[in-house]
């Protein structure tokens, strides 16, 4: 038998038709030929991302006393955007690369072409010539100009090599809409582009109403929507995608030991999904956002090589100040710790944050990306293969298929009655159609860890076959012990 294991390459395009055919995730509005870069999760995909975001949910929530989940809204007040800098911020002219799909802001392309026409720090006559026409058009929006300023120059993208460009657009990655039914600008809203943010105006809420003390978390599982200009890799970049999100509010000075604390504990809890430590990096960020005092990514080696799935930074007191600026309400803490070096309370301040925050979608990507296994299980005899999907069973969507080898004798009855046994602890599947190597491969593609085939013996002595996914190996037991030995697996 030949195995597909772990660490060779997968193919996307493989997982992605495999994730339609059997029910995990499909292009959405697709009876309308889809919508591009927009997924509906089926029926088995809805049970993978319940299972992932449980076990998220759990490891910062239940088993932290100090964090605190909460569930804001999509809709914010628009002034939010502005004090986090979103507004201001996404509103660069953008031009792309047809040949590599590669995104520029002008300006930043003009910028590296300019310098590099100088040929050194400052710029030469040429470069700032250059500069001052790509002003003079930014000032007038002159978006065609700026575009003939790019082609007239034969500026290149530093991926392709090519002068292959689109026009340039003035690019927000928020979408907007308008509350209320008159379209007056004062109306436009946004759809959230990250949960952050309803974290961080409800820092005071929840910090009050449950009585927390710094150092405290706040999480939150939710939509976020960014126009991409960009979306390619399946649900690796989406418009509509989730996100997992939790800020940790610090006393100012101790950033650092906890931005530490949260990369180690996040890594931690990327391995317990099963997945090996040579499939994940950190990549450490060089150039920081300007509220940043460190940030990092942990990258995992999706089938188009290593990408990011999740972000820790260290953010200083931005996000709170910000807030505290645009609302004029006050958003601090009274910290009532001695602090050893002048033996007075820490009193008040701003706290500091170190945020965590993953995408449910990429993450789910990644665990496809690790259980999809395509094995040849030829023998010299018989041409045979399967596809199997190797979640580890508390991820797996179903836990248990349950599969009388008849439809007659009494097989069903005795199947129903483990179903009945089993269905309030774990989702159970029943199947009685087709061979029992057929119902065998669909559970396999569907990731199911254990099948159990009820036979005539079952109806004598009360035993059946449990059948590992993985192994493929099967076992006689007695039907009270299948429910103890899944439950085993999912602790
Ligand atoms: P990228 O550089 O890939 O665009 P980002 O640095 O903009 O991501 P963050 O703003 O830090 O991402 O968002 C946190 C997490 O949200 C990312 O690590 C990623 O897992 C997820 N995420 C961000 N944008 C998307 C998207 N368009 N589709 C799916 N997930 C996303």
């Amino acid at each position: 038998m030949s195995t597909q294991d772990s660490t060779a390459p997968k193919n996307l395009a493989n997982i992605i038709s495999h994730c339609k055919e059997y029910g995990f995730i499909f292009p959405s509005s697709e009876i309308y030929d889809g919508l591009s870069a927009v997924y509906d999760y089926g029926q088995w995909g809805v049970e993978l991302k319940k299972n992932i975001k449980d076990l998220w949910w759990k490891s910062m929530v239940y088993m932290h006393e100090n964090i605190v989940g909460i569930d804001s809204a999509i809709f914010m007040h628009p002034t939010i955007w502005k004090a986090s800098g979103h507004v201001d911020n996404f509103s660069d002219p953008m031009i792309d690369n047809l040949d590599s799909k590669k995104r520029y802001r002008v300006d930043h392309l003009i910028e590296a072409y300019a310098e590099q026409v100088s040929g050194g720090e400052s710029l030469n006559e040429e470069g700032q010539a250059v500069i001052a026409q790509m002003e003079a058009l930014l000032a007038k929006d002159d978006f065609a100009g700026l575009k003939q300023l790019i082609l007239d120059k034969k500026m290149t993208c530093s991926v392709s090599g090519t002068c292959n460009w689109t026009d340039v657009r003035q690019f927000n990655l928020m979408f907007s809409t308008q509350l209320g039914s008159v379209a007056e600008e004062s109306d436009t809203i946004y759809l959230r582009p990250e949960t952050a943010q309803g974290i961080f105006v409800n820092f005071i809420n929840v910090q009050k109403s449950g009585r927390m003390k710094v150092p405290f978390g706040i999480a939150q599982i939710g939509k976020a929507f960014r126009n991409e200009i960009v979306a390619r890799g399946f649900i690796f970049r989406m418009r509509e995608f989730e996100q997992m999100e939790m800020q940790y509010f610090v006393r100012p000075g101790t950033q650092k030991t906890w931005y530490e604390y949260w990369k180690e504990a996040r890594m931690k809890w990327h391995l317990e999904l099963g997945i090996p430590v040579e499939r994940y990096r950190f990549h450490d960020h060089v150039k920081l956002a300007h509220y940043a005092d460190a940030a990092c990514d942990i990258e995992y080696d999706f089938p188009m090589g290593f990408k990011e799935v999740e972000g820790i930074h260290s953010r200083t007191d931005f996000d709170l100040t910000q807030h505290q600026t645009y609302s004029k309400k006050k958003i601090q803490y009274f910290d009532n710790d001695i602090d050893e070096a002048t033996g007075k309370p820490f009193g008040n301040y701003t706290p500091y944050v170190i945020e965590t925050s993953i995408g449910l979608d990429r993450c789910i990507l990644m665990c496809l990306s690790e259980a999809y296994c395509e094995e040849d299980l030829s023998t010299p005899e018989k041409q045979d293969s399967r596809v199997v999907l190797k979640f580890p069973p508390k991820i797996a969507p179903i836990k248990l298929a349950v599969l009388p080898l008849m439809k007659k004798d009494g097989l069903p009855e005795k199947a129903r009655e483990l179903m009945d046994h089993c269905r309030d602890s774990f989702l159970c599947f029943y199947e009685e159609k087709d061979s029992i190597g057929k119902r065998y491969r669909r559970m396999d593609a569907l990731g199911t860890p254990f099948c159990v085939t009820i036979d005539h013996q079952s109806l004598e002595d009360n035993t059946v076959t449990i059948r590992f996914r993985d192994s493929m190996e099967q076992e006689r037991i007695p039907m009270e012990e299948v429910k103890d030995r899944v439950l085993a697996s999912l602790r």
